[in-house]
């Protein structure tokens, strides 16, 4: 995500172990058979197919996202007009079946919020034993400019199904919603959607399209898409489309509110070329920036990047930074509730490298920026009596303020990167994060898994690093 925030009035008003590749053969199917209303809802079937990570496994998990909008606000109190300039509105998923196979399977919905659904096999299975269950729910959005919800301009559709909850070191992980960052961790799957809506909808979505069937004022899209962790869509009956396809990859641009779309498809293709030739070739055939109605700068889905149409000024470094994110996040996982400043930061990283070598601006002072904006905010924050250490690797749940996650989870990284960089120096850097991505494509990564590529380059980086993370660096200006 791309958090656009003003330092200035924030001031003011503040108050394990990494996961498997999976093969073609063995990666979980998820097919879902969705209809969208009018009345902002979604009907839909979703079937998951899924291999046993154990023996004996007796229950399957979920995180139901959507729930995170039933009781209260999913936002911090300084970010609740912007996020829902209506007034609050309730959005829910509710799960009304679940069968395994063609039998009547039990569940319940508990957690934070009711945020996940339990369900109970009706056999254990063994340790590499298939089962699908079929799961029938209604979603329910609320009008919010969110990843999930609706405004004046685009339905924004993320996380609005069961998202199957990854399973590690004995345990499924979930991943409850909290105002700062984005809860997410899951592993790739493979993904066949078909999705019916009114037909003077158009759609943007993060897969490839298979078919369009006419009928009766509802237009059915067939979509298709393997080896990703989730899927999106933005529906609005404003969008246009500008176009281009660069080395194999159709690059779309749905836009309703950019005086420069050309522009703005520059820089996703520029962007999107200079992370492939730089780092790991982006692997799939499509990628789809939209404009939407969003609270933060931009949202980062794999094949699909939304950006704010609030965006004006600074349109150019939230697509980098979204696109970035198709390298940090799409195609190297991290459990961004646990350590999404790894996210964050490599995807800063990778935005000012890609900005200022294109000739915006100077790399060195955009890191200059940072440190200035990060020591201003920490003073403000000793000022309002937060003293807490400034540790990146915490859970979601333990940053008081939007304004600390950001300081940590973007400043705080992009400048222990920038160290880290100097400290091995730039050929090295760049050879031993390239050598990360490899490894890690597809897959998760942790904190370890990323120092260790360094260590290897120059003994004694992974302490840096490390330092930075545990809060005992000193960031100097
Ligand atoms: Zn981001």
């Amino acid at each position: 995500m791309k958090k656009i925030v003003c330092f200035l009035l924030c001031l003011v008003f503040l108050p394990v172990l990494s996961s498997c590749k999976k093969d073609n053969e063995s990666r979980n199917l998820v097919n879902l058979y969705l209809t969208f209303s009018e009345d902002m809802t979604v009907d839909g079937v979703m079937e998951y197919v899924f291999t046993s990570p154990k023996n004996d496994l007796s229950t399957c998990v979920f995180n139901l996202y959507p729930n995170a909008f039933k009781g209260s606000s999913p936002v911090y109190e300084s970010d609740f007009s912007l996020a829902y300039p209506n007034g609050f509105s309730k959005g829910y998923i509710d799960i009304l079946s679940v069968k395994e196979g063609g039998e009547k399977a039990s569940f319940t919905v508990n957690g934070i919020n009711e945020q996940t659904l339990t369900v109970f096999l009706t056999k254990q299975l063994k340790k590499g034993e298939k089962s699908s269950l079929y799961i029938e729910f209604k979603t329910i959005l609320p009008n919010a400019y969110h990843r999930f919800g609706y405004g004046d301009d685009t339905v924004n559709l993320s996380g609005f199904y069961p998202t199957p909850c990854i399973y590690e070191n004995g345990e499924f992980i979930v991943n409850a919603y909290y105002p700062a960052g984005d809860p997410f961790y899951s592993e790739c799957k493979d993904y066949t959607v078909t999705l019916s809506v009114p037909s003077d909808y158009s759609v943007a979505s993060s897969l490839t399209p298979t078919g369009t069937v006419w009928s009766g004022g509802e237009t059915e899209y067939s979509y298709e898409r393997k080896n990703v962790r989730e899927i999106a869509f933005v529906l609005s009956k404003k969008f246009e489309i500008a176009k281009c396809n660069h080395n194999g990859v159709e690059i779309s641009y749905y836009y309703y509110d950019d005086e420069n779309p050309e522009k703005t498809l520059e820089t996703a293709k520029q962007s999107l070329e200079y992370y492939s030739n730089e780092y790991y070739k982006y692997p799939y055939g499509e990628y789809v920036v939209c404009e939407g109605d969003f609270l933060y700068g931009g949202m980062e889905y794999p094949c699909l990047s939304l950006i704010s149409d609030s965006a004006y000024s600074e349109r150019d470094y939230v697509v980098a930074h979204e696109t970035a994110h198709q390298w940090f996040y799409g195609i190297v996982g991290v459990n961004q509730s646990e350590i999404g400043y790894l996210d964050e930061g490599l995807t800063e990283y990778l935005t000012i490298s890609f900005l200022s070598d294109r000739g915006d601006g100077d790399y060195g002072e955009y890191v200059k920026t940072a440190k200035r904006e990060y020591l201003d905010v920490k003073n403000a924050l000793v000022y309002q009596g937060v003293t807490t250490p400034p540790i990146m690797e915490r859970n979601l749940k333990d940053f008081s303020s939007e304004i600390e996650y950001v300081m940590i989870a973007y400043k705080r990284s992009l400048i222990a990167i920038d160290g880290l960089k100097g400290y091995v120096g730039d050929k090295k850097f760049k050879k031993a994060l390239k050598k990360f991505v490899s490894e890690k494509a597809f897959s998760n990564a942790t904190t370890d898994d990323f120092i260790s590529v360094f260590d290897k380059k120059k003994r004694g980086a992974g302490k840096f690093f490390k330092d930075f993370v545990q809060g005992k660096a000193e960031v100097i200006y």
